[in-house]
């Protein structure tokens, strides 16, 4: 892990990045969750890209994520910053089992790993418009996004969707569910990965009225039939 421990050194908890870019590597396999096992990749795809909201927080959050997989943003993001409170949400059960080992490996506290659809879950009143923030990468176009994350989010609080370069075409398309939700866009984060990995952009979306009972629908009108 060259490659991880220089990218890393400055940062005082290098030996966690270390530890979880092996566990993830080596249980790639066993859990199914990923074909990028090269270490290079894993740093920059994976650990650097999950960094890029970093700026956007304060520390003490709470944060729910959807669709953890393999376990990002919220793992580096728990490395960097120990005092986020994370909910992860996820619909496999044999990803929370290796979320569940990461973070007892990590020694992680209040990081709460929940198997279950995100869509069934914020219709639970523990868990909606409870948090400060939600988190998502790769786990669904934004105007499927918002009406999954949206419902977890106290007023004034924050989601941050991980996207790729053609960003653009998705924000294009939430602007009537956005109005039903009660999101607003407040900021496109642009950044580009190291070594020519690729462009991605955060686009953060502020909550600013509350999502009405009937949202979120199931998850085929989500995917089907977006807001
Ligand atoms: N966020 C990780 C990443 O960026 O590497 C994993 C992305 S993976 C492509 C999508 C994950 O979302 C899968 O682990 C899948 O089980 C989960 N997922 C998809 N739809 C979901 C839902 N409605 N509720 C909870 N988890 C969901």
């Amino acid at each position: 892990m060259g490659y991880v421990w220089d990218f890393f050194k400055l940062n005082k908890n290098v030996d966690k990045f270390v530890e979880f870019s092996r566990f993830f590597v080596d249980s790639s396999k066993a859990f199914n969750l990923t074909s990028i096992t090269d270490e290079k990749e894993v740093c920059i795809k994976h650990l650097e890209d999950s960094l890029s909201s970093l700026p956007f927080f304060e520390g003490g959050e709470k944060v729910v994520e959807i669709g953890s997989g393999g376990g990002f943003p919220s793992v580096p993001l728990k490395i960097a910053c120990e005092s986020l409170d994370f909910t992860l949400i996820e619909a496999t059960k044999k990803k929370c089992v290796y979320l569940k080992e990461a973070a007892k490996m990590l020694g992680f506290e209040n990081f709460n790993v929940l198997q279950g659809r995100a869509e069934e879950l914020s219709k639970n009143d523990v868990y909606r418009e409870k948090f400060d923030c939600a988190v998502a990468r790769a786990v669904a176009p934004l105007n499927s996004l918002i009406e999954y994350l949206l419902p977890y989010l106290k007023i004034g609080g924050k989601m941050i969707a991980y996207k790729g370069a053609n960003y653009q075409e998705e924000v294009d398309k939430i602007s009537n569910g956005l109005k039903i939700l009660g999101g607003k866009v407040v900021k496109i984060y642009e950044y580009a990965l190291s070594e020519g990995f690729g462009n991605r952009a955060l686009v953060i979306i502020e909550k600013v009225a509350s999502t009405p009972p009937k949202y979120p629908r199931v998850e085929s009108k989500i995917r089907k039939t977006p807001l």
